[in-house]
């Protein structure tokens, strides 16, 4: 199965495999987008700091995702203010809202070549109820002074190319990126820096003495004083405390051929990116290259994957009925963290042992903002000036059977958002 993404990306960094013992003053375990803006805040100011990759650099969900740039977490700007208090609250709000700038800055500053594009993210809204919320959620960024709007049924329909909607809102601060080369520039300028990145180097025992952390691998081992778990849903039993925080859930995608221009011109004429409201969401954008790429959760276990894709094939004609009869040309998938509160997590699990992850879904952005938040905690910012809550991880109770939990949750959503769409 191989991705749109992988296609379609700029070349890779040359990255050796770890065969010798190194020190640094900070090693990194994951490079996704978590690991490496981490590496690259910290290489900035002059840390030395080492990155093992377990697989080919991509291979977790910064290398197969939607490439959505979305501003913020899922939940709401008043409700994180609730739940954290005036204070940490409206700090929280404001580090999460400041996502898409970083990216962009950053793509902006190394001179990253991943088609950024940064023309807004649309949710439309599919039903009453969920317009509503929406209006709400809108307002409350509005008041913020966020570049958001509201959308009527023309407008949606306008921008979308779908009568599915009844409405939506629009967010300025999101847009696209091609997600995979987003991911390759990074490393790129992580080593322009001074960083050294591993693949094929995964972290299989870590323990402390003497005031380092040794993390081996199965070639080497890197010595330094700090070390961060940047995992999200590939988190393995490395922490087991960390492992059993998160719970992955798989999302799948399909992306269309080429467009027809006239067809091309009526969707998303505008190129920004979407994620609907269904409870199983749908999130769709145009590729650089004209397709339609559309995804959803995925299905565990051993579903054959002609099911999956006919599943998402079903809901491109449902949204975009004049899409019928075009050809599907890619179809993967990948896993995504949730967490028990639906809140991305900052853990210090030890003296000199940090990680950052869980971001449900949400992760293009705000695991950039994570990576740059655990490096400035790394190089001696007190917790309460963050502007994130810095916690210790919460195992989710019975998480061994979390996966038949998630499949039952996922089968009831399902139901629901049949229901719902059978009844509109
Ligand atoms: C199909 C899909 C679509 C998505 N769409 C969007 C979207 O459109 N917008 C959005 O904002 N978010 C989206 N997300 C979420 C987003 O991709 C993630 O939140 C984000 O990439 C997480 O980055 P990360 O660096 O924390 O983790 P990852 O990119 O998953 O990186 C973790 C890395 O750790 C490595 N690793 C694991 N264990 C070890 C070990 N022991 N030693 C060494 N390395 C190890 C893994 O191999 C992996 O490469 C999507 C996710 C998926 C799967």
């Amino acid at each position: 199965m191989q991705s749109l993404w992988g296609a379609t990306a700029t070349p890779a960094p040359t990255l050796p495999e770890l065969r010798t013992s190194v020190r640094a003053q900070v090693v990194i375990i994951g490079a996704g987008y978590t690991g490496l803006s981490a590496a690259l805040h910290l290489c900035e100011s002059g840390v030395d700091a080492v990155v093992l990759e377990a697989a080919e650099l991509g291979a977790g969900g910064s290398g197969l995702n939607g490439g959505q740039v979305i501003p913020g977490v899922k939940h709401d700007p008043d409700t994180l203010e609730r739940m954290f208090g005036p204070v940490l609250g409206a700090q929280l709000v404001q580090t999460v809202a400041g996502g898409p700038d970083l990216v962009f800055e950053l793509i902006q500053k190394y001179q990253i070549d991943c088609h950024a594009t940064r023309s807004g993210w649309i949710q439309p809204a599919t039903s009453d109820a969920s317009l509503l919320s929406i209006v709400a959620r809108m307002e409350q960024w509005r008041r913020r002074g966020a570049p958001v709007e509201l959308l009527d049924r023309g407008q949606v329909t306008r921008l979308i190319g779908s009568e599915r909607y009844g409405g939506g809102w629009l967010d300025r601060r999101g847009g696209t990126v091609q997600p995979r080369s987003y991911l390759f520039g990074l490393a790129h300028a992580v080593q322009r820096l001074g960083g050294r990145i591993f693949s094929r180097s995964a972290a299989t025992r870590l323990e402390s003495g003497g005031g380092q952390w040794r993390v081996h691998t199965t070639g080497g081992q890197v010595s330094a004083a700090v070390a961060v778990l940047a995992t999200n849903a590939y988190t393995d039993a490395l922490v087991d405390a960390l492992r059993t925080s998160v719970v992955a859930v798989p999302s799948f995608q399909v992306a269309t051929e080429p467009l027809p221009q006239a067809l091309r011109d009526g969707i998303l004429p505008q190129q920004q990116a979407a994620s609907d409201t269904w409870r199983l969401l749908r999130y769709y954008r145009l590729s650089p290259d004209g397709r339609l790429v559309m995804g959803s959760r995925g299905f565990f276990g051993h579903a054959p994957v002609a099911t999956v894709a006919r599943h998402h094939y079903r809901a491109v004609q449902e949204i975009f009925p004049q899409l019928r009869g075009l050809r599907y040309e890619y179809h993967w998938g990948g896993m995504v963290a949730m967490t028990r509160d639906h809140l991305p997590h900052l853990h210090e699990l030890a003296p000199g042992l940090l990680a950052g992850l869980g971001y449900n879904g949400r992760g293009v952005a705000m695991a950039t903002v994570m990576g740059r938040l655990l490096a400035r905690r790394i190089q001696g910012v007190p917790a309460e000036e963050l502007g994130f809550p810095v916690t210790a991880p919460q195992p989710i109770r019975l998480h061994r059977f979390s996966q038949i939990g998630v499949r039952l949750a996922i089968g009831y959503l399902q139901l629901r958002d049949w229901w719902a769409r059978t009844v509109a």
